[in-house]
């Protein structure tokens, strides 16, 4: 059973299902006939058996019948005998019934092979007591039942091979769909990740299922693709500085001569740019594996984004760029310190790197009903309306900002940690005047 279709098995189980119906039916049908044919048979006899009574009378002592009122079917064999067993009245070859020995009320006799349904009733006019006797065969009562049989013998098969061929054509039609999304399925599992589920119009489960599992192909899809990208990216941007490293290591063992002391340098750069990348890779890569856990704590925002303004301090300075921290001291929030640290260091180094020479960074911080609203805001560069979409995306970087250094993986990496406290982060940004990088983080995280 564990091996049929499952078109098979509702085909099987509704024809299962009607049999027992029809062998619980069969015999039902079959008793409540009999028994309204044998009941019509012993009501005829009585109606007869009555007009013969209604028949006899007495006069001048002596037992009359008028005959002339008299119909009994012909049908219906007729005797009246007296206490003797005298034969009073015999409506033709009834004479037989008195020799049966039969009781008051109805029974059924076999006499010369044939079954007959009888009634007896005694009956007394004056002083003279007789037995009215009625017998009719049961011959029609017989064959209609045996053609009950016969008839119910013959449709019940016919029955139970039409009920089991449309259960399983119902069963393969509703099956269809299913079949529709295995194939796909296997073709999708084969590698072809576009192929969507087609050809389920309906509103029902089965429509309702391949929506869902065509949802999902979608979000695999995209999510498949955002891996493939990943890693073309992640190989693209590691082969440009090992490039450049092998080519200085090639260069320094070649001549070594002081000029060594150059090439040194560079692999020590390239390397150093190499570490950053792979540390940024490592630290998102266990993020979204869900490996880093947060160690909340109380929060001064605005000592720690002094801090952070201190360490880049230098960078800013070579740029002019003055930055203004215009959080309040009642600002606190309940976050990982370190990871808090890293998503400012990422922002702030940003508005530095695309801020404008002489230009200005503005750290904001606003408690509302929402959360604490943290802002980082510059005059730089700003962000292109195409670009701005996908600089949350790994290695992303727009065009205007490839003559910095980056990889394309600060914001990837600030989204996450916001992510990780609950809270959310958008920018608004005007290509030529400037970024805002706006956190919201959550109340709790007051
Ligand atoms: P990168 O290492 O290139 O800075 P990020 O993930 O930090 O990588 O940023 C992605 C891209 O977003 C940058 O390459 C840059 O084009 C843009 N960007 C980020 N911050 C700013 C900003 N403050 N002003 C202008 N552009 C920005």
């Amino acid at each position: 059973m564990k091996k049929l279709k499952i078109r098979t098995k509702i085909m099987l189980l509704f024809t299962l299902l009607s049999a027992i119906l029809l062998g619980a039916l069969g015999p039902t049908v079959y008793s409540s006939v009999a028994a309204s044919l044998r009941q019509t048979l012993q009501a005829r006899l009585q109606m007869a058996m009555s007009q013969v009574i209604s028949s006899v009378e007495l006069q001048n002592g002596r037992l009359h019948m008028d005959l002339e009122e008299l119909d009994v079917r012909s049908s219906v064999q007729m005797c009246i005998v007296d206490k003797n067993d005298v034969l009073l009245y015999d409506s033709g070859n009834a004479a037989w019934l008195s020799g049966e020995g039969l009781g008051d009320g109805e029974d059924y006799v076999v006499h010369e092979g044939r079954r007959w349904a009888v009634q007896t009733q005694g009956y007394e006019i004056g002083d003279v007591e007789m037995t009215v006797m009625a017998a009719s065969s049961t011959e029609y009562v017989d064959n209609s039942l045996r053609n009950l049989v016969l008839l119910l013998l013959v449709l019940a098969p016919v029955y139970l091979a039409i009920s089991a061929f449309g259960s399983f054509l119902l069963a393969k039609r509703a099956m269809e769909p299913i079949r529709q999304i295995t194939q796909a399925a296997q073709v999708i599992g084969n590698g072809e990740l576009s192929r969507r589920i087609t050809g389920v119009e309906t509103k029902d489960e089965v429509g309702e299922l391949s929506e869902t599992v065509n949802e999902m192909l979608d979000r695999l899809e995209a999510s498949f693709q955002r891996e493939r990208q990943f890693t073309s990216d992640a190989s693209h941007e590691l082969r440009t500085p090992l490039a450049v490293i092998s080519a200085c290591a090639e260069d320094a063992l070649g001549r070594n001569t002081p000029d060594c002391r150059e090439n040194l340098m560079t692999i020590r750069e390239e390397a150093e740019r190499m570490t950053k990348i792979i540390s940024q890779l490592l630290m998102l890569s266990r993020g979204y594996e869900g490996r880093i856990h947060l160690e909340p704590e109380q929060i001064a925002l605005r000592e720690m984004l002094g801090s952070v303004c201190d360490e880049l301090k230098d960078s800013a300075s070579a740029r002019q760029i003055v930055l203004h921290n215009a959080v309040s001291d009642e600002v606190l929030i309940a976050a990982d310190q370190s990871l808090m640290t890293q998503l400012m260091v990422n922002l702030i180094g940003n508005a530095i790197k695309y801020g404008r020479n002489g230009g200005n960074v503005w750290l904001n911080a606003a408690i509302r009903d929402d959360g604490t609203h943290i802002t980082v805001a510059d005059d730089g560069i700003g962000i292109s309306g195409k670009d701005l979409p996908r600089i949350f995306e790994r290695f992303y970087r727009a065009d205007s900002a490839r003559d910095r250094s980056g990889f394309g993986l600060g914001l990837p990496i600030a989204k996450w940690i916001v992510e990780l406290h609950r809270g959310t982060i958008g920018v608004k940004s005007s290509l030529g005047h400037g970024t805002t990088f706006e956190i919201i983080m959550p109340p709790d995280a007051k």
